[in-house]
């Protein structure tokens, strides 16, 4: 088929827009999009620092990409933050991928790893309890990521966050019955404490198909490989879920995120406090009187 802009060869069918695109009018889109959001969304103010979560992914490396291309426009300062879990047979291929792209882009980074701030791989965490993996693997990356930007004198957090991911979260809660999570909006971080740094998602409308087409459209050199532990995770099972859904009802993948965000102010409204307290051994924010990441490090 040919592009529906300028009848070259199409790359990328669009079903929720019926428009066809090749590769140079598909950045176009997607940059423009990138940057609208950006503005119309006000997530990064001039001379702000962010913090760029980068896992090595396709997402993550399109955030940093997009940021620098931002930042040729605009001044603002941007460090990454690579989190190493300690995953044997797939974290080193996904580091190595995140430190080439990093340093094309010229983008300072900083790895931090589970051993060298909680005494353990994520290996060596789950070796008893692999089908905790990802909830474990998730808190602790959490705390690195909010201590490390705050060590830094960073603003915002930006990850790297897709539309799939958020739809997936969303679903997630609900089944879970986690109805503080499913309430917590982007703005709970900087509501709740001034010790979270605020987080930002770029990418969150976004499907995630579009992210890997714009990924390889640009060259960028992601590692795509599984974490071995995905196949524990529900996420899994959501996601092939509303990929069928998305097929028999196209913009069911959107429809579902702007009607959550819609109802979002009316949940923080109920469910979310002014403030929370602090855990009890290590100090950071926590609605209990011991943190997440205190109750996995005690057991
Ligand atoms: Fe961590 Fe689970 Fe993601 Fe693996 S799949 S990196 S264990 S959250």
């Amino acid at each position: 088929m040919k592009c529906s802009r300028c009848k070259k060869d199409a790359i990328y069918f669009q079903r929720q827009s019926g428009q066809y695109y090749c590769g140079e009018h598909f950045n176009s889109y997607f940059v423009k999009k990138f940057m609208r959001g950006i503005r119309e969304d006000k997530l990064i103010k001039k001379d702000e620092k962010i913090a760029v979560a980068v896992s090595g992914g396709k997402d993550s490396l399109t955030l940093a990409f997009l940021l620098k291309k931002l930042q040729a426009r605009y001044p603002f300062e941007m460090e990454a933050i690579i989190v190493d879990e300690g995953i044997s047979r797939y974290r080193h291929h996904t580091l190595n991928a995140a430190k080439n792209q990093l340093e094309k882009l010229g983008i300072d980074y900083h790895i931090e790893t589970f051993k060298d701030n909680f005494g353990k791989t994520l290996d060596s965490f789950v070796e008893n309890n692999k089908e905790n993996a990802c909830s474990t693997c998730g808190v602790l990356r959490r705390y690195i990521l909010n201590k490390k930007a705050r060590e830094l004198s960073c603003t915002k957090l930006a990850t790297g966050h897709n539309l799939d991911d958020e739809d997936q979260s969303v679903i997630m809660n609900l089944i879970r019955g986690d109805v503080i999570r499913f309430s917590r909006g982007q703005n709970y971080y900087k509501k709740i404490s001034d010790k979270f740094v605020e987080r930002i998602k770029p990418l969150r409308y976004f499907l995630e198909k579009e992210i890997v087409i714009f990924a390889l459209n640009n060259k960028l050199t992601f590692d795509s490989s599984e974490c071995p532990y995905a196949l524990y995770a529900m996420r899994g099972e959501v996601g092939k879920f509303l990929d069928r859904m998305e097929e028999v009802r196209p913009t069911t993948k959107y429809s579902l995120l702007s009607g959550y965000d819609k109802i979002l102010p009316a949940l923080n409204q109920c469910f979310i406090p002014e403030s929370i307290g602090v855990c009890e051994i290590c100090g950071e924010p926590t609605m209990d009187g011991t943190c997440m990441r205190c109750k996995i490090l005690e057991k």
